[in-house]
């Protein structure tokens, strides 16, 4: 024990290291905001909802059904409000709900929910949400009272958008609650699918703040690979050069733009694609837990070197 005191002496004081670009974290479970908050991160750039809403055990229609609206509101007010309130004033990308019908299915009253031979490219996520409206209602209730109790760091993402369309519809059924995106919040899409990387100037005009690079589903959907089949994982690359190419056009289209560019995929926590990512003009990057800290030194690397190169050629 003498030693482990005497280790935890050793630990000295380290100067943050600065970037331009942020450095941000993903976090899936409220339960380990305080532990990604501690990581220095400038905030969330990916708070997906399936824990919260999955991990409840029951079908969240079931939920309505039995419990009731309030039940499912308050409960993702408590997860939410964990994250929003760890990293407070630093900002928290909330992204609605985007599970798959087989992640549905296992939970109790999930029996009726339909069987999809391929549930990747089927219903979910913003499909979904706007099918069936009730759930992505109680989302954005529960984001409206947080930010009236004062948690005005949270924003709003949508899950697996392809059509312009879903971004309209979104917007409206966010004002049926009393949200106006783009006004009394800042709202972005994820950008995940090939479709939503060709028509970002489209998407852009919907008064979009910000896009995020989804590239766990944009690297599935643009190779033809499911990205849980191991039989085919070791074609799965993230930086294939189509889907580089596309993530290339999203940022140069959005800077242009004026709209903020971010990555929550994998390809976030990996140093090699996230120089290239800098080096276009991303102006954030959202890691793991365990990689907030290589990232942070990768971008300040990187952000270092692009300074030095510019300096040389005057
Ligand atoms: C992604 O697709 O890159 C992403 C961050 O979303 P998820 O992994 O939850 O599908
Ligand atoms: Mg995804």
């Amino acid at each position: 024990k003498k030693e482990e005191e005497k280790k935890e002496e050793k630990v000295v004081y380290q100067a943050p290291i600065i970037t331009a670009t942020e450095v941000k974290v993903n976090v899936s479970m409220p339960e380990v905001a305080e532990r990604a908050a501690k990581t220095g991160a400038d905030g969330v750039g990916l708070l997906r909802a399936e824990h919260m809403i999955l991990g409840l055990g029951k079908h969240p229609k079931k939920i309505l059904e039995e419990e009731g609206r309030e039940a499912l509101i308050e409960a993702l007010m408590e997860g939410i409000r964990k994250v929003a309130d760890a990293f407070y004033p630093r900002p928290v990308t909330y992204r609605t709900l985007d599970a798959p019908t087989d992640e549905f299915r296992g939970l109790e009253g999930g029996e009726n929910e339909p069987i999809e031979h391929n549930p990747m490219l089927g219903w979910r996520g913003i499909r979904r949400g706007l099918d069936e409206p009730e759930i992505l209602k109680c989302e954005l209730e529960a984001i409206k009272r947080l930010r009236e109790e004062g948690y005005k760091n949270i924003e709003v993402m949508i899950p697996l958008v392809t059509y312009v369309d879903e971004v309209r519809k979104f917007k409206e059924i966010a004002k049926e609650v009393g949200l106006e995106l783009g006004k009394d919040i800042k709202f972005g899409v994820m950008v995940e699918t090939p479709a939503a990387a060709l028509i970002i100037e489209d998407l852009i005009k919907e008064g979009i703040d910000f896009v995020s690079l989804g590239t766990n589903d944009l690297t599935q959907y643009t190779l033809a690979i499911d990205r849980n089949n191991e039989l085919v994982s070791k074609y799965y690359k993230e930086d294939h050069p189509a889907v580089l190419k596309l993530m290339k056009y999203v940022i140069e289209t959005c800077k242009k733009n004026g709209v903020k560019t971010s990555i929550c995929g994998q390809a976030g926590s990996r140093p090699h694609i996230v120089e290239k990512l800098i080096e276009w003009g991303i102006d954030s990057v959202s890691a793991n837990i365990d990689a907030v800290d290589t990232i942070r030194r990768v971008v300040a690397r990187t952000e270092r070197k692009i300074i030095l190169e510019h300096i040389r050629k005057k």
